[in-house]
């Protein structure tokens, strides 16, 4: 059997484990330096006026929606096709996710769309950047804007994409980013939200600590909180990991450009991720999609074929309103987002991280081309 060459990989080297060591030889191991040096550091990266860690990147959602105010019966528009994360975070609050399909493009929820589905009960628009690619946040925001709804940037996928002289994260009036070790830099776990509201910050800062205020006493609560807290060990990692961010992210555009010339022929089978124009994108994954021709079936047996050679992969996203609790909660069923439902049955994420060699990519290629069956 081959060598395995697994889907995802964090990148970590001498210069991560000293970090996260010399944290281990001090006392501080929570709330201590590593964090606000952290935070700071991803709010001058997003270029917004705070940053607030937490322990990971669906902790970061929820505090969004606590902070929004979101609550029991309110509706929060969102993508269907996503981590289930991202709408998840709206049931915690008892609010109804309301979907709107995506653009088949870019995949990220279609503003058009998202306009049809506001109502009188709409609170707040949450947005997702798959796969790094940036929603139309002009759109969405002049939506939320007309209706005066809060709007929520999950960009757990997208930390370094950005537009003009805006970074994912920092779009709308609260943004997120996921530190779990398959995202484009790792703190083991962890998440962090970063906004330019002052109120949001607040509210956010005091829940992610058991709902203490900033400086009171450690049994006094003065909201209901949880404890959501990033430790110094993994702030230290992550402060280590973002000094080499765009390494990683050169790196990965690089893997990206050898599969684009390895299936740079098979046009009439697979669809690649191309590049999202005016955006500067930052990978997350490596998603191709099999052209109509082809259909689930297909595209399960690649990911047995490819599964059975070592070689990582897997159907990046199933659409979120089939899966089963959401059918329950919600009555969703096949048919009501044509466009999520007929990618999510074609999607193929292939092996993807900053290590990967071109003579991985070649395996990979090779891998897929001879497991498509002809049109
Ligand atoms: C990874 C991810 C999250 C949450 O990440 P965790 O840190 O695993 O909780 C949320 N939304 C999207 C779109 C993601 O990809």
């Amino acid at each position: 059997m081959p060598r395995t060459i697994p889907l995802s990989s964090p990148d970590i080297d001498q210069t991560d484990i000293d970090a996260v060591t010399a944290v281990l030889r001090t006392p501080s191991l929570s709330l201590g330096p590593k964090l606000p040096e952290f935070e700071q550091l991803i709010a001058d990266y997003a270029g917004t006026k705070h940053a607030i860690a937490v322990n990971s990147g669906t902790s970061a959602l929820h505090l969004c929606m606590r902070a929004l105010d979101i609550q029991d019966g309110d509706e929060v528009i969102t993508s269907p096709f996503s981590f289930i994360a991202s709408s998840n975070c709206i049931l915690f609050e008892r609010a109804v996710p309301v979907f709107a399909d995506i653009l088949g493009d870019t995949l990220c929820i279609d503003p058009a769309l998202v306009e049809k589905a506001v109502t009188k009960k709409t609170k707040a628009i949450l947005g997702v950047d798959v796969f790094g690619k940036l929603c139309d946040w002009e759109a969405l925001k002049s939506i939320a804007d007309k209706h005066g709804l809060a709007l929520i940037e999950d960009s757990c996928e997208a930390l370094g994409s950005s537009k003009g002289k805006t970074k994912a994260g920092a779009f709308a009036d609260c943004g997120t980013f996921a530190f779990y070790p398959n995202k484009q830099m790792t703190t083991g776990e962890g998440g962090m939200i970063v906004t330019d509201r002052d109120d949001i910050a607040a509210a956010a800062r005091s829940m992610r600590n058991q709902g203490r205020a900033e400086g009171a006493q450690w049994l006094a609560h003065e909201r209901l909180g949880y404890n959501y807290r990033l430790s110094d060990i993994n702030c230290a990692l992550g402060i280590s990991q973002l000094r080499k961010l765009e390494k990683g992210l050169a790196a990965r555009a690089r893997v990206a450009s050898w599969y684009a010339d390895e299936f740079a022929q098979m046009g009439d089978r697979i669809r690649l991720p191309g590049d999202q124009p005016g955006v500067n994108v930052s990978w997350f994954v490596y998603v191709v999609r099999l052209t109509e021709k082809y259909g689930r079936t297909e595209r399960d047996r690649i990911l047995e074929k490819l599964r059975a050679q070592g070689i990582g992969c897997n159907n990046y996203f199933p659409p979120i309103h089939l899966q089963p609790f959401y059918r329950r909660i919600l009555r969703t069923k096949e048919g009501m987002y044509p466009v999520t439902e007929s990618v999510a049955e074609r999607t193929i994420a292939l092996p993807f991280h900053n290590r990967l060699s071109q003579d991985d990519v070649r395996t990979v290629a090779e891998a897929l081309r001879s497991a498509l069956p002809s049109p």
